[in-house]
């Protein structure tokens, strides 16, 4: 676990405004300043996102970097003098608590581009929204498993998966709001009996990070794993051969949860509470719905954008085709939080 905070300020290049200045000696001429971005993302290519913004804008970007839980504790820690102007995380579970802790606050400038996002993917009090999405999927082994019997997620409570199932800790953020999404569809009793039977066919204590299951499944260590789709499109495009052949032996279905549709999450941000640079901030928030930076994150950490009408290439998500999305607000992942975590607790979920 990454629990170092760094910094790094993205340098805008001067050399516009100091041909400027040179044209007007004695003019002053206004900066365009910097935003201060506290993100719990841990994608190098997310730099290449804050590049083209400074390129497009002026304005400098300072970026502090912690892991999940950790991003949040510091903001709260730091109160009112805290220099956060946006505060970005993945998963609805941690922008809730984030948003629980009061450290954000609306933006209704933004209202207009806010309203090209799906309602669902966006937080009812206008605190946060989603940039772009992921799918909790299965993923089986392709010459062990027929994926007719992977549809639903509640499938994996099925006799038949008897020590076959590889999955992360119940700490993991990833697997709580999976488990809140169906005790928000199914109700708390459902979704207990489900954990307990998941728990009972894993083929291993929980261990490791999605992409250790997925070399668990090419490994013969098991046959199905739970895992968010862009850890199987990484091991598509990689040049790592070991892992190019996990790939190519590992198929995904997106299974549905609820009525319908597949388990659908987010990376968020949103407006922070003090932000001493707000209108930077703003028109920040604002690039991360751009078409650039949605089409970024399509090719770069292969999420899906949140905004519909952007095209992009990627042949592993193109590879992995189209799915019917659950329209449950992510809201309701961190509302069913604490509930979850007790029922992994009870079923022995470690
Ligand atoms: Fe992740």
């Amino acid at each position: 676990m990454r629990t170092l905070v760094m910094i790094r300020t993205f340098l805008v290049s001067s050399a516009g405004l100091l041909a400027l200045s040179a044209c007007f000696p004695g003019e002053q001429v206004a900066s365009p300043g910097e935003v201060n971005i506290y993100t719990a993302r841990h994608y190098s290519s997310d730099e290449a996102v804050y590049a083209a913004f400074t390129e497009e804008t002026g304005i400098s970007v300072n970026v502090i970097e912690a892991s999940g839980d950790l991003l949040i504790e510091r903001v709260r820690a730091d109160g009112e003098r805290s220099q956060a102007d946006v505060i970005i995380t993945v998963d609805a579970g941690r922008l809730w608590r984030a948003e629980e802790a009061g450290l954000f606050q609306p933006a209704p400038e933004l209202d207009d581009v806010l309203s090209d996002v799906p309602a669902n993917l966006r937080d009812p009090d206008g605190a946060w929204f989603g940039f772009a999405s992921r799918v909790r999927v299965i993923a089986y082994a392709e010459n062990r498993v027929d994926p007719a019997d992977l549809g639903h997620f509640t499938n994996l409570a099925d006799e038949q998966w008897r020590g076959r199932i590889c999955v992360r800790s119940s700490g993991n953020v990833y697997n709580q709001s999976l488990l809140a999404s169906l005790i928000a569809s199914e109700g708390e009793q459902a979704a207990e009996a489900w954990a307990a039977s998941l728990a009972a066919n894993m083929a291993r204590p929980p261990q490791g990070g999605d992409t250790d299951q997925l070399r668990a499944i090419a490994a013969g260590e098991c046959d199905v794993a739970i895992v968010n789709h862009y850890y199987l499109a990484r091991l598509g495009r990689t040049s790592d051969q070991a892992d190019r052949t996990v790939y190519d032996q590992t198929g995904m279905v997106f299974a549905n949860l609820g009525d319908g549709g597949a388990h659908v999450n987010i990376s968020g941000a949103g407006l922070a509470a003090q932000a001493p640079n707000r209108a930077n901030a703003e028109t920040f928030l604002r690039y991360l719905l751009s078409e650039r930076a949605q089409r970024a994150f399509a090719e770069l950490t292969n999420e899906y954008p949140v905004i519909a009408s952007v095209s992009y290439q990627n042949p592993v998500l193109d590879a992995f085709g189209v799915f019917e999305a659950d329209v449950l607000n992510v809201d309701e992942l961190g509302e069913n939080a604490g509930a979850a975590q007790r029922i992994f607790d009870r079923v022995g979920w470690p």
